[in-house]
């Protein structure tokens, strides 16, 4: 991406070799994500010119200089969020919080320093470490995480974000959901991860929002108990009257101001709403006190599925081998990398799942 506003470009750049600390990936599969989108538009701002990508799996190719964790041949997924290991919130569980891991994404560097990219002389970016719209990418070390040889690229890809975003949402924010009613606003690759979640831990009422009908059928057939289109209903009417008075959790996977306020409009009183949806930077929202306060509602924001990652990712890949979740569903068709323009128009209307891209 050269600049904002315009398609990406498919060109061949020089790639350094990974410095001490990081690794050489070949990259087998990567998934379309709305973040990858966001920056195109500018609505979230990377330093150009960059490669986008953060969703990716793939094979070790080379290791630098003291990493013993790795070696060429393993599988690994991506993380687009690296963690130092030492920070409070490294120690806590709470890797995608660490600040070492959120500065480097804001300098489009690794986690050492600088990039690894380059065409000409010009230093290129890289998109949160990764940068996995691409046959090869050097990344750290501490943006990967060992998976088995056997889990097809296409799933380990997507776990890497959407998945785990969408179902650690439900395994992390939203205790004992036993019984409970689940509202997810976006049925895109996290919300239909979130029905998978919620169908998992038990949910008695799962009840999905999207404005697309084929992808709430997909989330019937994952396990919705009601949906709602919410061009044609109202949703936060439609999630009390199903609910008998309001859900007791709602997940926004949008991150816009009107789906925010709806789903917390949809919460019953001492209701908790999760936002997990990245909006605009320079967005904020605004919400009626008194519901807040003589309602005892929760607004909370998770980024990552509040996961902590090296632990749970190998956890969710543990249940879909076992066969307790349908991650296979979630699989849109699959582009090579010269249709990555297009793969990110169909984001918006076309795509029922996730999108994988395969170099
Ligand atoms: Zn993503
Ligand atoms: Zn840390």
């Amino acid at each position: 991406m050269y600049e904002t506003g315009k398609p990406m470009v498919l060109e061949e750049l020089e790639l350094d070799q990974p410095g001490p600390g990081e690794v050489l990936m070949r990259i087998e599969a990567t998934g379309v994500c709305h973040s990858d989108a966001h920056y195109l538009t500018g609505d979230l701002i990377a330093k150009t010119p960059i490669v986008l990508g953060h969703e990716g799996a793939g094979i070790v190719e080379a290791v630098g200089e003291g990493v013993t964790a790795f070696k060429p041949g393993d599988k690994a997924v991506l993380l687009w969020r690296p963690r130092c290991g030492n920070c409070e919130y490294c120690l806590a569980g709470r890797p995608a919080l660490c600040p070492l891991g959120r500065s480097h994404g804001q300098k489009n560097e690794l986690l050492r320093g600088g990039t690894r990219l380059s065409k000409d002389g010009v230093r290129y970016h890289h998109l949160m470490g990764d940068s996995c719209f691409a046959e090869r990418a050097v990344v750290s070390q501490e943006s990967l995480v060992a998976i088995d040889q056997d889990v097809p690229s296409e799933i380990a890809a997507i776990v890497g974000c959407a998945v785990i975003t969408g179902m650690g949402t439900v395994m992390n924010c939203m205790p004992e959901p036993a019984g409970k009613s689940i509202a997810i606003i976006g049925a895109g690759g996290v919300g239909l991860a979130a029905v998978i979640g919620a169908q998992l831990v038990g949910a008695a009422q799962i009840i999905v929002s999207d404005v697309v009908d084929s992808r709430l059928e997909k989330a019937r057939e994952l396990g919705a108990t009601h949906t709602i289109n919410s061009a044609e209903e109202d949703f936060a009417e439609r999630v009390k009257d199903i609910t008998g008075g309001g859900a007791h959790y709602v997940f926004e996977a949008i991150g816009k101001q009107t789906t925010i306020r709806a789903g917390f409009g949809a919460l019953r009183s001492g209701g908790t709403l999760v936002v997990a949806g990245l909006g605009r930077t320079q967005d904020d929202i605004s919400i009626p006190l008194n519901h807040l306060v003589q309602g005892e509602k929760r607004i909370v924001g998770s980024l990552y599925g509040s996961s902590n990652i090296p632990l749970q990712l190998p956890e969710i890949l543990r249940l879909y081998r076992s066969g307790r979740i349908p991650l296979d569903k979630l699989l849109d068709q699959s582009f090579p990398l010269a249709r990555a323009n297009e793969a990110i128009k169909h984001l918006r209307t076309k795509t029922v799942g996730r999108l994988v891209l395969v170099p």
